[in-house]
C-alpha cells in the first residue's frame, strides 16, 4: 500500500464532496484502517498535513485514525479468531481453510463538516 496515494485520494474525495455539498470547512475525518492492511498509519499524519496546505477546505481538519481488528473465519469449523494472534491456522480445529473476514480495509467512517448558511 502507498500511504501517500491513499491520502491523496482521500483529500481529493473530500475536496469534491465539499464542492458538491457546498461545505466550507471540514473538521474531523475519521478513517478506519485494518490491522493487517499493511498501511503504515504513522505516515498518514505527515501526508495529511501536506494536503491540508493544498486544499483550503481541509485547513482546519483533523485526521483521526481507528484500527479495525483483523478477524479470520474458518470454513472447516465455522469459528472466528484473531488473525494477528493465530495467523492462518485455525486455533480450534487446526484447519488451514481459513480466510480473512475483516482487517484489510481502509474506509472513511465519519466526516464532520460545516456548510454555508
Ligand atoms: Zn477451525
Amino acid at each position: 500500500m502507498h500511504e501517500m496515494s491513499i491520502i491523496f485520494h482521500l483529500a481529493e474525495t473530500l475536496d469534491e464532496t465539499a464542492k458538491e455539498q457546498h461545505l466550507t470547512n471540514i473538521g474531523k475525518v475519521v478513517l478506519q484502517v485494518g490491522e493487517v492492511s499493511g498501511i503504515l498509519t504513522d505516515l498518514f499524519v505527515d501526508c495529511w498535513n501536506y494536503f491540508k496546505g493544498r486544499h483550503p477546505v481541509l485547513k482546519d481538519s483533523e485526521l483521526v485514525l481507528e484500527t479495525i481488528p483483523a478477524v479470520t473465519y474458518c470454513s472447516a469449523c465455522g469459528g472466528r479468531y484473531e488473525t494477528v494472534r493465530y495467523g492462518k491456522e485455525c486455533p480450534y480445529c487446526h484447519s488451514d481453510k481459513t480466510w480473512l473476514e475483516q482487517g484489510n480495509e481502509c474506509v472513511i467512517k465519519e466526516i464532520e463538516a460545516e456548510g454555508e448558511e
